[in-house]
C-alpha cells in the first residue's frame, strides 16, 4: 500500500479549509486539502435556492478579492461558491475534491498522523479540521411522525414550490428561520413562526449596513465568553436587504413562542413570544444607541435617522399570544426545523474533545499537539464561523503550524531558522 505524506493536512474546502490553505501557502509548508464534495460544498447542496448572503459583497469576502458586481448587493449562494472555487484558482489551493477523511489517527511510537481516505492513507504532521460550524441538523424530538405531515431540517428546505400544499410551521427564529418563513408567506402560505430569543440588529442606520457597524464598534471581535450561550443573530440579505421586524412579520403569519410539547394532535408554544420580540427590540434599540454615540464622539456627517427608533404598536400574537394549536384542524402539512447544528467529529479518533463531543482548544490550537480546527462558532470571536472572520483564524493557526516547526527542527548549535520572522 503506498503512503503518501504531507506537512499539514487540511480536512473540509469550504471557506476555512481555503483560508488555511491561503496562509499555509504563504508560510511555505506543504499541505493538502481534502473536500468530499465540491469546493464550498455546503452552500451549493445545504441551503435554500433563494438565499444570499448575510452580508453585503464588500464585506463578506476574503481581503485578496473582490466579488464581481455591485460591492453594496447580497451575493446569491451560487455566486458565494464560485466565488470561492475561484479563489482556490487564484491561490493556486492544492485541493482535491471528492475526497472523503473516514479517520484520523495518531501515529505510535512517532510523531504525526495517519488519515484513512476515500482514495488511501495520507500521513501528516499536522491536522487541521475544517469541517464546518454548522455540520449536522438538529431536529429536536417533540413531534412524532404523523400521516400527511413532512418535518423537515431548514438545509432541507428549497422552495415554497417544494412543499405539500398547506400550512408551514417554521420552527426557529435565526436568520434561516425568519427567512424562510417570510419566503413562504410572500408565495401565499399561511405560516407560523416559532419565535425563541434572537437579536436582531437594524439592517442599515445612518446611512451605513449593520456589518459596518458591528465592525467600527468592534462587536465582531467581540471574544467568546466561555459557558455563556451566544444568542442567535436574525438578519436578512433578501430582497436588497432589509431589518429582520418581528412586528411586520405578525402582519403576515402567525407568530407563536417556542416550541415546547406535543400530545394528542396538538403543539404548545411556551408563553415568551412577548417577551422574547421585547428583548429583540432592546437589542436592536441599544445598536442605535451605540451608533448615536460613535457618531457623536468623532463628529462623523452620517445623516440623523430618529424614525428608526419607532417600533410600531405590539400586534395581537403578543398580547394574546396562541399557546396551543391542533396541527390537523390548523391544516399544517409542513414543520421545518431552522433548529441549528451539531458537530461531528467521530472521524477524529484523538484524545480532544469533551464529554459530549465538543472540541477542546483554545483558538483553535487542540490539547493533541498538532492537531487544530477551524471555522467553529466563536472560535476566537464572534465573526470565526463568518466568511470575513475565519481567514484571521486560519492566519493565526498557520503562525502557530510555523512555530512549532521551527522548534521542532531546532537543533543545538545551530541559530533558529524562523522564529525571528
Ligand atoms: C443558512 C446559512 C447562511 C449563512 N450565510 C452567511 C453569510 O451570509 N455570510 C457569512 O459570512 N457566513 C454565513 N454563514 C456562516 C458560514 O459562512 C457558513 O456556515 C460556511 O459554510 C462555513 O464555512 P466552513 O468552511 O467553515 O464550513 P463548511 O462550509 O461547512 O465546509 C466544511 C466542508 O468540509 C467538508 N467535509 C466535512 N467532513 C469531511 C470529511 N470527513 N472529509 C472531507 N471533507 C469533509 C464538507 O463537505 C464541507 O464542504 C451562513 C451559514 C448558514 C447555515
Amino acid at each position: 500500500m503506498t503512503v503518501e505524506r504531507t506537512e499539514v493536512l487540511v480536512v473540509g474546502g469550504g471557506q476555512a479549509g481555503l483560508a488555511m490553505s491561503e496562509h499555509l501557502l504563504g508560510s511555505g509548508a506543504s499541505h493538502l486539502v481534502l473536500e468530499r464534495g465540491r469546493i464550498a460544498e455546503r452552500w451549493r447542496s445545504e441551503r435554500w435556492d433563494s438565499l444570499v448572503a448575510n452580508g453585503p459583497a464588500w464585506h463578506d469576502r476574503f481581503p485578496g478579492m473582490e466579488f464581481p458586481g455591485d460591492p453594496d448587493a447580497f451575493v446569491p449562494k451560487e455566486g458565494v461558491a464560485d466565488y470561492f472555487a475561484a479563489y482556490a484558482q487564484k491561490i493556486g489551493s492544492p485541493m482535491r475534491c471528492w475526497v472523503e477523511v473516514a479517520e484520523v489517527s495518531r501515529n505510535q511510537g512517532r510523531p504525526g498522523f495517519t488519515a484513512r481516505t476515500s482514495e488511501g492513507v495520507i500521513e501528516a504532521s499536522y491536522v487541521v479540521a475544517a469541517t464546518g460550524p454548522f455540520q449536522v441538523p438538529v431536529i429536536p424530538s417533540v413531534v412524532p411522525e404523523i400521516q400527511g405531515l413532512t418535518q423537515m431540517h431548514s438545509t432541507g428546505y428549497r422552495n415554497p414550490d417544494q412543499l405539500a400544499e398547506g400550512a408551514v410551521l417554521v420552527v426557529g427564529a435565526g436568520s434561516s428561520g425568519v427567512q424562510i418563513a417570510d419566503e413562504l408567506a410572500l408565495a401565499g402560505r399561511e405560516v407560523y413562526l416559532s419565535v425563541g430569543p434572537h437579536d436582531r440588529p437594524p439592517r442599515a442606520y445612518r446611512g451605513r449596513d449593520f456589518v459596518w457597524w458591528l465592525g467600527v464598534l468592534n462587536l465582531w471581535d467581540t471574544e467568546a465568553t466561555p459557558g455563556v450561550e451566544h444568542t442567535t443573530i436574525a438578519v436578512s440579505g433578501a430582497r436588497g436587504g432589509h431589518t429582520v421586524d418581528f412586528r411586520d412579520l405578525a402582519s403576515r403569519m402567525t407568530l407563536v413562542g417556542r416550541t415546547e410539547a406535543f400530545a394528542e394532535g396538538r403543539l404548545s408554544f411556551a408563553g415568551d413570544l412577548a417577551g422574547n420580540i421585547r428583548r429583540g427590540d432592546a437589542n436592536y434599540l441599544s445598536l442605535l444607541d451605540a451608533a448615536d454615540d460613535y457618531v457623536a464622539r468623532n463628529g462623523l456627517d452620517l445623516p440623523e435617522e430618529p424614525e428608526a427608533r419607532a417600533l410600531g404598536p405590539d400586534p395581537e400574537c403578543m398580547t394574546d399570544p396562541l399557546r396551543s394549536l391542533d396541527l390537523a384542524q390548523a391544516g399544517v402539512t409542513t414543520i421545518i426545523w431552522a433548529t441549528g447544528f451539531r458537530q461531528d467529529y467521530s472521524w477524529l479518533q484523538l484524545d480532544a474533545f469533551t464529554e459530549t463531543g465538543a472540541p477542546l482548544h483554545q483558538r483553535g490550537v487542540s490539547p493533541e499537539p498538532g492537531l487544530y480546527f477551524l471555522g467553529l462558532p466563536w472560535q476566537t470571536r464572534r465573526g470565526s464561523s463568518f466568511i470575513w472572520g475565519v481567514w484571521y483564524d486560519a492566519k493565526y493557526l498557520a503562525d502557530h503550524i510555523c512555530k512549532q516547526r521551527d522548534y521542532l527542527a531546532y537543533a543545538p548549535g545551530q541559530a533558529p531558522s524562523t522564529q525571528d520572522r
